[in-house]
């Protein structure tokens, strides 16, 4: 969220003083996101490559298509950012940037989280009705093997049906008489880019056991969501599993796939020919 002074600024003002700089901080958080989580995935390929969970790979043009409309996304989300930033000069949203203790930081970032991840899953839903799906939500389906680049990859539709979340939070936190701080909103929108990447990332990173621990268990993995890619009728949440089992959604064999791509063991290397 760019910082702004209290002088009211004109429509023409925000979008000349703030557009650029909320533009280059959404695009920074996506490439940083996505570009961390390719290098890991390249890096440690030699290890990862037995948690592949599809056998299909992406193609060069179902990159171009994420990052070029993840490009899109961000430009949506600018000019939600702007709205809100007008909003709060019009006193219909308040944040605060600089003044804040850190249990009520840590309370609003948790909130924001559990809310959003609630936001999700109905939107989701909802654009998964057959009315809705090809015209907002059938071009995020076209990965149907994702990549981390998919993390941002909407339809315009479907890119101010997300954003719309942070506007409509803080506009029912202000109604309640809370005022919203920044840096809350900062950590949220970080770990909304990474959960997003990892869950596209199409290779099982968490490890083995996690689904059957009750500590853990309540938290999506990639699995979760990557067979809601190759499924598409299943596994609508975001960050954590409560919505899918309490609106009987969970994919039936979810936690069978990943025992299944977490157990897998490398074949021994073939032992060496002993010389004759
Ligand atoms: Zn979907
Ligand atoms: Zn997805």
């Amino acid at each position: 969220m760019a910082q702004m002074n209290d002088a009211p600024q004109s429509v023409v003002e925000l979008v000349t003083d703030h557009f650029l700089n909320v533009f280059y901080f959404d695009l920074g958080r996506y490439l940083i996101a996505a570009g961390v989580m390719t290098l890991v995935l390249w890096l440690f390929s030699r290890w990862l490559e037995l948690r592949r969970i599809q056998q299909r790979r992406a193609k060069p043009d179902d990159y171009r298509r994420e990052v070029l409309s993840s490009l899109r996304t961000v430009f949506v989300f600018g000019v939600t950012t702007l709205s809100t930033l007008a909003m709060r000069q019009a006193g219909l949203v308040s944040f605060s940037i600089d003044t804040f203790t850190w249990t009520a930081l840590a309370l609003q970032t948790v909130a924001i989280i559990v809310a959003h991840d609630a936001y999700f899953y109905w939107m989701h839903r909802a654009i998964h009705h057959k009315r809705l799906f090809r015209t907002w939500h059938l071009h995020h389906h076209k990965s149907r093997t994702p990549t981390p680049w998919a993390a941002y990859s909407f339809s315009s539709w479907e890119a101010v049906a997300e954003a719309a979340f942070v506007p409509l939070y803080l506009l029912v936190a202000t109604t309640l008489g809370v005022e919203y701080i920044g840096f809350a909103m900062f950590l949220f929108l970080w770990h909304m880019i990474i959960r997003n990447v990892i869950g596209h990332c199409g290779t099982e990173i968490y490890p083995r056991g996690w689904v059957d621990n009750p500590l853990t268990g309540w938290w999506n993995t990639v699995t979760h969501h990557d067979l809601h890619h190759s499924a598409g009728t299943c596994n609508f949440g975001l960050y954590f599993t409560w919505w899918d089992r309490w609106m009987d959604t969970e994919h039936p064999r979810y936690r069978e796939t990943f025992r299944e791509v977490t157990g897998r063991r490398r074949e021994p290397e073939a032992a060496a020919v002993p010389a004759e």
